[in-house]
């Protein structure tokens, strides 16, 4: 993956540093935090008593805040995002149905995407022409489908892995039937080789070359919610598209997490939600790529009002005029609470660059990564699951205990300090350092009551 990232972390951390101390110690990850610091400050965190599972323990240091390891399920809240919101609020009270095109802060509803256009661009590394920011992931990969999942009676078949999050495999199972094909059939599920926790790319290339004929769409997570494995979608694209294959992504958790460069990559189509990294909210909006390659033909596609050009759309004539590329996608008109929202969390984006964060990213998953096989170093109470080279792995660790057991009594232990983080079952507990808002004393006081949970289990 992002191949113009050559640094192994702690060479790099401990040359810049000079220091001898030893790295597990608090003074440690404060030099770390001092050099690599964090946007934490735009972040609301929430607080320990609010967060714990037993709410009715009483909590020591309850309003302090908790160490939040979740932004893989559901990132902070930026602290601009309310005044964002109030601000639409107050519009819609004191203007109405003109607040669609006379807006105080220059954010007319009727083009309020096009304000959050320009970074999801350059976060997946595409053209502003080739991004959307609409409906949700799972709607999103069915729309992207009746495009680019057309099936033909030899060629067919999806390829995907056998771990992928349920609601993508739910998406394709309905596209293939309604198509009139068999998933059981036409999907291919690739797993890992037996002992083995991730895919091996020449193991996914290599099945591309023995199937792509009957292969019409290969799709694949960018980054793997349960292992956190990020995919190398240069060469799985390159791969698909050698056997004439469409190649798509599902990038939940890779935006706002690696680099990506869909564009360069000559990936065809890629969809994403925007409340892990990308911090927009619970449930908010999502995003979709569409290579510009395809903008101008003509494939198929549902298409609704709000997919029309602007200066068309309140015409209500009844031809159809799309916009040029990704935005022909859009059906309705957005919820602009949903969109600014979003606004609000690229604002913070946009102090930095994607390739910054993931450096800062390397190594803070690094310093973590050190500090957990330091207390277990045999990995005989837990395994890392996810990949060792970074190039293979975005910010998130998964955790593998040695039993279900073991690991409910840990999260919940974990809990009970304010460490958030969250189970996946059977027996994984996924850690995932956020590249914007992470510490590395965050890293240092999970490693520290971990350690403490680890003796007492
Ligand atoms: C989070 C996640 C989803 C969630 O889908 P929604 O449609 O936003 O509810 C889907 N797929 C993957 C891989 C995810 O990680």
């Amino acid at each position: 993956m992002d191949s113009d990232i050559k640094l192994n972390p702690f060479e790099v951390a401990l040359s810049n540093l000079s220091i001898s101390s030893d790295f597990d110690s608090k003074d440690f990850a404060q030099i770390l935090d001092d050099k690599h610091p964090s946007l934490k400050e735009e972040f609301n965190l929430p607080k320990i008593n609010k967060v714990t599972f037993k709410r009715h323990l009483p909590v020591a240091n309850g309003d302090s805040n908790a160490v939040y390891f979740c932004g893989n399920s559901l990132g902070l809240q930026p602290k601009i995002t309310k005044k964002l919101i109030n601000e639409e609020l107050e519009v819609w009270a004191e203007s109405g149905v003109n607040g669609h095109f006379d807006h105080p802060h220059e954010r007319p509803w009727a083009l309020i995407d096009d304000h959050v256009i320009e970074e999801s661009a350059k976060i997946v590394g595409a053209k502003a022409s080739e991004v959307a920011i609409l409906n949700s992931l799972t709607s999103n990969l069915h729309f992207a489908m009746i495009s680019f999942y057309r099936p033909t009676p030899m060629k067919y078949k999806i390829l995907m892995e056998s771990k992928a999050f349920p609601s993508d495999y739910f998406a394709f199972q309905s596209q293939v039937k309604y198509h009139g094909f068999d998933p059981k059939d036409a999907i291919i599920q690739l797993e890992p080789r037996k002992g083995e926790y991730t895919l091996r790319t020449e193991d996914i290339i290599k099945k591309i070359k023995e199937e792509g004929n009957q292969i019409a769409l290969v799709l694949f997570s960018g980054v793997q919610y349960y292992t956190g494995q990020c995919f190398n979608m240069k060469e799985i694209t390159k791969a698909g598209h050698e056997m004439n294959c469409v190649v798509g992504f599902d990038l939940a958790h890779a935006v706002g997490n690696v680099v990506l460069k869909l564009h360069d990559w000559d990936v065809d189509f890629a969809c994403w939600c925007t409340y892990k990294y990308l911090n927009s909210g619970p449930g908010n909006i999502g995003g979709l790529f569409i290579h510009g390659k395809h903008a101008n033909s003509q494939i198929p596609r549902l298409s609704g009002w709000w997919g029309a050009k602007p200066e068309n759309k309140f015409d209500m004539a009844l031809n159809f005029d799309p916009v040029f590329g990704a935005n022909a996608y859009r059906l309705s008109n957005p919820c602009v609470i949903a969109v600014v929202a979003l606004l609000g969390s690229l604002s913070v984006f946009k102090k930095t660059t994607m390739l910054e964060l993931r450096q800062r990213s390397i190594l803070l998953t690094g310093y973590l990564e050190k500090l957990l096989l330091n207390i277990d170093s045999n990995q005989n109470k837990f395994r890392i699951i996810t990949p060792k080279n970074h190039m293979e792995r975005g910010c998130q660790l998964s955790l593998q205990f040695s039993s279900s057991e073991e690991m409910i009594k840990i999260f919940e232990g974990l809990n009970i300090e304010g460490i958030v983080v969250d189970e996946r079952k059977p027996d994984v507990i996924r850690v995932s350092p956020a590249p914007l808002y992470n510490t590395f004393a965050d890293c240092f006081k999970f490693a520290e009551v971990l350690k403490k949970l680890l003796q007492t289990v």
